[in-house]
């Protein structure tokens, strides 16, 4: 069985589709038949690979949550839909807002909000859901895509964001109404798709419960149970499906389900299957998720059967194997790369891979391992190759590890006294301006780089390129006024990539793209080794931008937390033991930086919260070691450096305190989308270091106005001293145009201009 394919095409093609659609140089029918195509093409080579139970509405357009809020009806107010099939046009609408009119009678329509789902990078769009929320059946698209499977001789497994995880995802309009409260009202929609699917022609549905792997309190308890006595009665065979962690304490809640069908997620929790062996119902099959679908790494096949033996002897035909979650989460195929190092592609295995590997598995399991006689050997022979090779050790990397001690991770003195030697090394006014790092990143710098790769533009050249562009930027910057400027980040092409592509131990792919949301894919490098820097990353940027001027230039780097969190990392070791050797190139590249002149060092953790264990009593223990990590990075410089981190797009008032262990000098977080409720969580821990406000939401085109951001900043003032804040945009700039970015940040000095003025 398979869970779901990646759907943005093996050469992006629905990306080009989605954009060209938008741009209006696509027009919707030429849009579906792109859709269509990469739907085929998911499900017969699904078919080819022999998977017997094949998912449809697997397929987006741009995120499956998105697709259910549409599927019920569930379009907010302000979107004017008017009841009926919610169109096209309203669908994307929901995913990135829209603005009707010009100048004063400017109406801006605000998307949905979008937040990681669970412990992914990918995101989705949060439902709103309220009181007076009503649900109608509002798409035809699972019944649409299950004909058209069936058309092609697939009969498949429609899947669906399961109705309570749905209502747990969503964001309740009205503070303190509970979006379970909705659950009568969703199941009467969930329960007529289910009877059109049946109609159609389906005999099993897929409903996605991942809620099931999280801490549920008796509510959510109760409404799993409701939910599925409700729906179990309808005649379509029901598979739950949890992924990402394991039942844990939710085990006999999910077992004792009236449904036929249980899918978990054993990667994660091999060690549930016992006690899952002993609570499933005797004609309940089992669906184990045994082949990665978060990471990249082959299947250790023998080792799996081993696993799965008990299971097959107790279950026989009642044992489905699978992935352990939608193959989304990884490339589409490891053919395709033609530059990955010889040694590492016999240890890998993308979605097409994991597609034979699971076939694989289940005639193992079927027929007996020697039916699998030669690719079993080859399986074993891969693994032990890995386990041995000496290029993933690094002589002397794990012993600066074990060498690391606390001390390694404090800085020299206490925050008050770093601020006092702070405020004579980099003189500053009240309020100081800065940026993220990122500036617009233009055609020109794209074609650029890319011309460089393919080797038509020389490394001088594209040096000289890149300097130019720096140059541009430091200029640009003095003449707005900003106090503490950045170069610009013209020569990255992501955050993380660009260090995977500098760093021992990474290897980067040419077309391992994953879909981080919407239209926007990332291609995330594979940690396969131990973790060193073979010479500095970005020391002569930041030097050439200082050497421009004298106003003080932020150096710029990726955390180690993010570049773990943003990678695809090894298996073999504990990710905390990986991070640590990330943490120590980070930290050689921030002396590097200091010793180069540079005296404000920013280090960006936008995904330390996203790395949050899903499980409660399992996020201590990660953040501690993820606040290590940091300071093993950032500790070392003298008290007289300053350092920055950055985050952004996730709520951080669950994790006050390891924001404030960080120990940084300067925090600068997203509020203009999160209005000001950070600046909250950060007042009531009584936050003492410096503060940059995000007052520029970099994700919309509007630029926002002196006033407007004069307002955001004298509401701050309200909650913190003047002392303390900064005035910066919510995120990097580069996804902007340049002329509103000029806009913005013109705006943004004067409104720090005017604030600074006593009243
Ligand atoms: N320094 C990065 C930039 O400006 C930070 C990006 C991020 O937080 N995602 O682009
Ligand atoms: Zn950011």
């Amino acid at each position: 069985m398979n869970l779901g394919m990646p759907r943005i095409g093996p050469r992006r093609q629905l990306k080009r589709a989605v954009e060209g659609y938008w741009a209006g140089t696509v027009d919707a029918a030429a849009l579906s038949d792109v859709a269509r195509a990469r739907r085929a093409e998911a499900w017969r080579q699904q078919a080819d690979a022999g998977i017997d139970s094949i998912p449809s509405n697997d397929f987006s357009l741009y995120d499956q949550v998105l697709d259910t809020t549409c599927l019920v009806g569930a379009v907010p107010e302000r979107f004017g839909h008017d009841g009926g099939p919610v169109d096209l046009d309203t669908y994307f609408t929901l995913a990135r807002g829209t603005t009707h009119g010009a100048g004063d009678g400017t109406r801006v329509v605000a998307p949905l909000e979008m937040t990681k789902w669970f412990d992914t990078n990918y995101h989705y769009l949060v439902p709103e859901l309220g009181p007076t929320t009503g649900f109608a059946l509002s798409s035809t698209k699972p019944v649409d895509e299950f004909n058209e499977a069936l058309a092609l001789g697939i009969v498949t497994r429609p899947v669906l964001v399961g109705p309570v995880t749905y209502l747990l995802l969503s964001k309740a309009t009205v503070p303190g109404f509970s979006t379970l409260e909705l659950l009568p009202a969703l199941l009467e929609v969930y329960t007529r798709v289910l009877d059109a699917l049946a109609a159609a022609g389906a005999r099993w549905v897929q409903l996605d419960e991942p809620c099931l792997g999280t801490d549920l309190d008796d509510e959510a308890r109760r409404a799993i149970d409701v939910a599925y006595a409700e729906l179990s009665r309808r005649t379509l065979k029901i598979l739950v499906a949890t992924y990402f962690s394991g039942l844990g304490d939710n085990l006999e809640l999910a077992t004792e389900l009236p449904v036929a069908g249980l899918h978990v997620d054993l990667v994660r929790h091999p060690d549930q299957l016992p006690r899952l062996l002993d609570h499933l119902d005797a004609d309940t099959v089992l669906s184990a998720g045994v082949v990665d679908g978060r990471n990249v790494w082959r299947s250790d096949i023998g080792r799996t059967l081993r696993l799965l033996g008990p299971a097959q002897d107790r279950l026989g035909d009642r044992l489905w194997v699978g992935p352990s979650c939608s193959l989304q989460h990884v490339p589409h195929d490891l053919d395709s790369e033609t530059s990955l190092p010889a040694h590492l592609v016999p240890w890998l295995a993308f979605a097409r891979q994991k597609l034979d590997e699971t076939t694989l598995l289940t005639r193992g399991l079927v027929e007996g391992p020697d039916a699998i006689a030669d690719a079993l050997a080859a399986s074993d022979a891969a693994v032990a190759t890995r386990l041995a090779s000496p290029l993933i050790a690094h002589p002397g990397v794990q012993e600066r590890v074990t060498a690391l001690t606390r001390t390694n991770a404090a800085r020299h003195s206490p925050y008050e006294r770093r601020r006092e030697i702070q405020r004579q090394s980099i003189p500053l006014p009240p309020l100081p301006t800065t940026t993220i790092g990122s500036f617009p990143q233009t055609p020109e710098i794209r074609a650029a780089r890319q011309r460089h790769a393919s080797g038509q533009l020389s490394d001088d050249a594209y040096r000289e390129f890149c300097q130019s562009e720096i140059a541009h930027v430091i200029a640009q910057q003095r003449d707005l006024g900003l106090d503490v400027l950045v170069h610009g980040e013209p020569e990255r092409n992501d955050m993380v990539q660009y260090f995977g592509e500098q760093l021992d131990g990474f290897a980067c792919t040419t077309g391992g793209w994953v879909q981080s949301y919407g239209t926007r894919y990332v291609r995330p490098p594979i940690l396969y080794g131990d973790v060193t820097r073979p010479k500095p990353m970005t020391v002569s940027w930041s030097r050439y931008a200082q050497s421009l001027t004298d106003l003080p230039v932020k150096g710029m780097l990726t955390g180690p937390v993010t570049i773990l969190q943003w990678s695809f990392v090894r298996d073999d070791q504990p990710r905390s033991e990986t991070c640590r050797q990330i943490a120590l190139a980070v930290r050689d590249e921030v002396l590097d930086l200091e010793a180069a002149g540079i005296r404000i060092i920013q280090v960006d953790e936008p995904a330390l919260r996203e790395g949050l264990p899903i499980r409660h009593r399992e996020r201590a223990a990660y953040l501690d070691w993820a606040s290590e990590c940091f300071k093993v990075a950032t500790a070392a410089v003298a008290d007289g450096t300053q350092i920055h981190t950055h985050m952004c797009y996730a709520e951080f008032g669950d994790i006050m305190d390891a924001v404030v262990a960080l120990d940084v000098d300067v925090i600068s977080i997203e509020a203009a989308r999160s209005q000001m409720d950070l600046l909250n969580d950060l007042a009531a821990v009584h936050y003492q270091a410096g503060i940059g406000l995000g007052v520029y939401d970099i994700h919309s085109p509007t630029v926002p106005s002196t006033d407007e951001i004069t307002r955001f900043i004298s509401q701050a003032l309200k909650v913190l001293p003047a002392a303390q804040l900064w005035v910066n945009p919510d995120c990097g700039l580069k996804t902007r145009r340049a002329p509103e970015v000029a806009a913005a940040l013109r705006h943004m000095v004067d409104a720090a201009h005017h604030a600074r003025q006593p009243a």
